[in-house]
């Protein structure tokens, strides 16, 4: 057990604990010993924080250097990520329980995004020429200021690197507030942009619960934007405190994902990917496929497989090498899953299997669930319409494209959507009109740094990664200049005949 809790709290340049002295511990969900100690902020801690980023930003110490600085340091960065990738992944699973092999995919993207937005070079004007004979008019990019940054737990330092990497470049000073269940990474990444040589109050650090550290820098009027990832009952709130003041907000938020399966595709193919797409990181993905939607004629040879695979599909914690995933994140998350269960049978749909928890001995500590699969589920029901965020798979039956399609679109949510069919006119129609953010044509889960990520409707506002993910922290300007001064001679001045 590491005891951080004197310095974890990251302000203007300096490591130090909670004004009062608070501290939180953060357990292995695998087992719930605990892992380490940090530090919980106070009002007054995020009230520091804030203030240090504002001045930062205020006298140019970050945006006033050059693009191709700003650039070279976030490759440095990456640089020190790789040597500490060892440290890193042990971090992310000691907080999440995730398979340790797992942190380690999770850092190299970390990695990835980082050297990505390295490699970005500075935008031309948007617009730019000569009005008139004299008059000059540009369109500029500028950073947007002080970011706030939230991030969830089920990928802690990779959601952050989404939102850091392009802040920095952009040239925004940020606030860091990661989740209260999973800040060990963020941590570090703090010590690596100091390391990297990024000046002192650039980038800050606050940890502890959302009401009391991440309410802030939605409220406070010295933050520009807001970036939450998270839930979306907290997006909405997150949204409505930034109203006050009307600040920019970027959320990424749930999904409920439909993976479509026709009964021309490759079945092995989509039925083994199913199962990844719905378990994987057991099922606390906001691009989960926890929705399928299966060609009837299709529909006992698919789920008949699913349920014996996901039956076969082996739990353990970070350090055991036969596992193949791991456990939810807290008791309370569990609890909620197997309620979002218990409400989906009381409503009619078939628990073909799982939903309990497991009966080797050597995970009771832990909150781990068997992977359930829901079959007989209908759109209208509320474990069709909820995000679980965990070990959960609905089942819908489809006869004709256009009904998978309009079903595909009935939710609330918009992350993204997997269509698997061989028949390549119709992947791409399905793709068309499926109203997500992200479609998979037979393949579900890649994505790249330079393609744009977020949601439609309520699974989000704005975007992520790619050029896009970077104008989220950039303002633009408009620069009139009139090279000699002239009055307007709109009104007529009497002193002047
Ligand atoms: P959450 O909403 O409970 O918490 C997310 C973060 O917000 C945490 O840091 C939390 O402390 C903070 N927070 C809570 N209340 C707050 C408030 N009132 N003001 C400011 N900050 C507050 O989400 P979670 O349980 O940590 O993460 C799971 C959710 O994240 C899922 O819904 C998932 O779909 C979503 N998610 C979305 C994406 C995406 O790319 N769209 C990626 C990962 C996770």
């Amino acid at each position: 057990m590491n005891d951080w809790g004197a310095e974890s709290l990251f302000v203007d340049g300096s490591w130090s604990g909670a004004s009062d002295g608070g501290i939180r511990q953060i357990r292995s969900p695998h087992d719930t010993t605990v892992v380490r100690t940090v530090a919980e902020a106070t009002a007054a801690d995020v009230d520091r924080a804030i203030a240090a980023a504002r001045a930062a930003f205020d006298d140019g110490r970050w945006c006033g250097r050059a693009w191709a600085e700003r650039a070279a340091l976030l490759g440095r960065v990456a640089d020190l990520l790789q040597r500490d990738h060892a440290t890193l992944s042990r971090l992310e699973s000691d907080d999440t329980g995730k398979r340790l092999v797992e942190s380690g995919y999770d850092i190299d993207d970390v990695i990835s995004v980082f050297r990505y937005y390295g490699g970005v070079a500075e935008s031309r004007p948007l617009d730019s020429g000569v009005v008139e004979a004299g008059v000059s008019s540009v369109v500029v990019h500028e950073p947007m200021g002080v970011a706030g940054l939230i991030t969830p737990w089920n990928y802690p330092l990779l959601q952050l690197a989404w939102k850091a990497a392009p802040a920095l470049l952009a040239g925004c000073t940020i606030v860091v507030k990661p989740s209260e269940f999973t800040p060990s990474t963020t941590i570090h990444l703090m010590r690596v942009l100091a390391e990297a040589g990024l000046p002192t109050g650039v980038a800050n650090l606050v940890l502890g619960a959302g009401a009391v550290a991440g309410a802030p820098l939605a409220q406070d009027s010295r933050v520009d934007l807001v970036s939450f990832t998270g839930g979306l009952a907290t997006g909405r709130s997150i949204m409505a405190a930034a109203a006050g003041t009307v600040k920019r907000v970027a959320l990424e938020l749930g999904g409920k994902n439909p993976n479509i399966i026709f009964a021309d595709a490759d079945l092995d193919a989509a039925i083994d990917n199913a199962v990844t797409f719905a378990f994987l990181h057991s099922g606390q993905v906001c691009s989960a496929g926890s929705r399928l939607l299966v060609e009837r004629r299709s529909h006992d040879r698919v789920v008949d497989e699913i349920v014996r695979r996901a039956d076969a599909i082996r739990l353990g914690g970070p350090d055991d090498p036969a596992a193949e995933t791991g456990p939810l994140i807290s008791a309370a998350h569990r609890d909620k899953v197997e309620g979002y269960l218990a409400a989906a049978v009381a409503e009619g749909a078939l628990l073909r299997t799982g939903g309990t928890r497991p009966a080797d001995p050597r995970l009771a500590a832990g909150h781990y669930l068997r992977p359930a699969v829901l079959d007989g589920a209908r759109t209208d029901m509320r474990c069709v319409q909820d995000e679980a965020f965990g070990p959960t798979l609905t089942v819908e039956v489809f006869d004709t494209e256009d009904e998978a399609i309009r079903l595909g679109n009935d939710t609330i949510y918009g992350l993204s959507g997997a269509v698997w069919t061989a028949d390549a006119a119709r992947g791409a129609r399905v793709a068309a009109a499926l109203r997500h953010g992200t479609i998979w044509v037979n393949d579900a889960g890649p994505y790249r740094a330079a393609a744009e990520w977020g949601g439609y409707k309520q699974s989000g506002v704005g975007r992520e990664l790619g050029r896009a993910g970077l104008a989220e922290y950039q303002e633009l300007k408009h620069i009139w200049t009139r090279d000699t001064a002239a009055g307007s001679g709109w009104f007529a001045d009497p002193a002047r005949p």
